[in-house]
């Protein structure tokens, strides 16, 4: 559980172990519990660094009805103790006290109290987005679906091309026409999957012609589910190499010298 907790917002539902001692907790009844600490990392202001920031051992659960309970979480910077607040609502289809429940986050929330902030492009925030597609798709809102997606990919590749140092203005500094830059990003960086190597151009331009109103609610949906897939894959390959280009940051290394190491090496 308090694994699940500290990777919220995670929208796929996990089994975890029971944790209300096969007991209901009734509308309005609260239980301390204890599921192991729950740590969440953010940018701490006063130290002006990345910090891990834990729970005590115990949190607060409140009883909702047989399916879904709220976890109230205060989390500390473990390195200056500044407090910052979580919210957790918790669902689950069979019944939440059982032995081994399905437990999915149903919503999260973080007051951050001006102590910390999020740190960086948080994946949660991919995780949100794809949810709302997914939303939309199951209430059969094919071109607000296909929205997400490409809002999904074009922030993704922009935000590659920032680190990659890939001009996203051109002439009179206006902006590079998405597909051009999609196209300049993958030459340098790879972000489409080989998998999709000959027709990710073709479902991206799909994805524009959905938005664009040029196709039927239809057609809409019954591309959803490639050009999801296709999304997908790019965020997996651009996480892939953020890891990457993080650690190498991390060692002081700017992207000049890595290549000047990689034309040594070769
Ligand atoms: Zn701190």
């Amino acid at each position: 559980m308090s694994d699940l907790l500290s990777k919220a917002p995670q929208p796929t539902a996990t089994r975890v172990e029971g944790f209300l001692g096969d007991r209901e907790l009734q509308w309005g009844k609260h239980k301390k519990i204890k599921v192991g600490k729950v740590f969440r990392n953010f940018h701490c202001k006063p130290c002006d660094d990345q910090r891990t920031f834990e729970s005590g051992d115990e949190l607060y659960c409140l009883g909702l009805d047989k399916h879904a309970v709220s976890i109230d979480a205060t989390l500390r910077c473990t390195a200056c103790q500044s407090s910052v607040a979580a919210w957790f609502l918790i669902a689950s289809k069979d019944e939440i006290s059982g032995f081994a429940p399905e437990v999915r986050i149903e919503r999260y929330t973080e007051n951050l109290r001006d102590r910390a902030e999020r740190i960086g492009k948080d994946p949660g925030q991919f995780a949100d987005l794809i949810k709302r597609a997914q939303v939309a798709y199951d209430a059969e809102l094919g071109a607000g679906a296909t929205v997400y997606l490409r809002w999904i990919l074009e922030s993704i590749t922009y935000h590659v091309a920032n680190i990659a140092g890939i001009p996203t203005t051109g002439k009179n500094n206006g902006r590079v026409p998405f597909r051009d830059l999609l196209e300049r990003v993958n030459e340098e960086r790879r972000i489409i999957p080989q998998r999709f190597s000959s027709n990710g151009y073709k479902l991206f331009g799909e994805l524009s012609e959905i938005i664009h109103g040029n196709s039927t609610e239809e057609e809409a949906l019954k591309k959803f589910e490639p050009c999801l897939q296709l999304v997908l894959g790019i965020v997996e390959e651009v996480n892939r190499d953020n890891v990457f280009a993080k650690a190498i940051d991390e060692l002081g290394w700017g992207s000049a010298n890595i290549d000047e190491i990689a034309g040594d090496a070769s």
